[in-house]
């Protein structure tokens, strides 16, 4: 019987070995052997992706997957998606906060320290059209809760996007900590509930929204700027 809260080795060894999920591991794989032209001679992760940073962090990032020529190519969120792309659009925002010691996230060995801050994400496999499933979502929550878990430090987890805002809150429900009215995702939102981390709602940094202005990056530097203050301001609440 596995022991609780697991350690974060213990966490990052569950979730590359899962294979929960048939129709992400065949599509990952799929991916990881056929390539983008452009990446023909790398060798792709291929393996669920593990969250990443600062062990000692206050602030927890939870996005929403892997991209399939990203995350899955180098094994690390929020990495690879090219000049532009999210990693970059969010790197930018947490350097400017502090919270990465450089504004862009291009492979796994460029260098990257994120400090005081961690990445995870919702489903840890790159689903088609990044689009998983909600049986997905449910079958990959418990390695996000077990992430969670193994951070003692956190005080804010900010939701990047609106399925990260869910499951923030089923998290909360799964410690008996319910809000009395269904909280509304908005962007730049902050949610304060007794005995739980603070809550800060980013729009999710995808091409999508960046490319749109729906998601301009003084928006998501205020959005960060906002949790730095609600980690200085608060004591650790599990
Ligand atoms: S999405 Fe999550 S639960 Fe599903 S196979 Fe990948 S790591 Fe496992």
């Amino acid at each position: 019987m596995a022991q609780f809260p697991l350690s974060l080795a213990e966490v990052h060894e569950a979730i590359v070995t899962c294979n929960r999920c048939p129709r992400l591991r065949e599509y990952c794989q799929r991916i990881a052997r056929e390539k983008r032209a452009a990446f023909r001679d790398q060798t792709y992760w291929g393996r669920p992706v593990a969250g990443f940073g600062d062990p000692d962090a206050r602030i927890a990032l939870i996005g929403l997957a892997p991209a399939a020529h990203g995350a899955n190519r180098t094994g690390r969120n929020f990495t690879g998606d090219g000049p532009g792309g999210s990693g970059d659009f969010l790197m930018t925002a947490l350097f400017a906060n502090g919270l990465a010691n450089q504004p862009y996230s291009r492979a796994a060995d460029d260098g990257l320290l994120l400090h005081d801050a961690w990445i995870a994400a919702v489903v840890r496999c790159a689903p088609p059209d990044n689009t998983p499933t909600p049986g997905e979502i449910a079958a990959c929550h418990a390695h996000l809760r077990a992430e969670l878990d193994a951070l003692p430090n956190l005080r804010v987890y900010v939701a990047l996007g609106r399925i990260a805002f869910t499951a923030i809150w089923r998290l909360f429900a799964e410690r008996g900590i319910r809000p009395r009215t269904r909280p509304i995702f908005e962007h730049g939102g902050v949610y304060r509930l007794p005995a739980a981390p603070l809550v800060v709602a980013a729009y999710h940094p995808s091409r999508q929204n960046t490319n749109t202005g729906r998601l301009t990056p003084l928006m998501l530097k205020s959005a960060f700027r906002k949790a730095v203050a609600m980690a200085n301001a608060t004591v650790p609440q599990r």
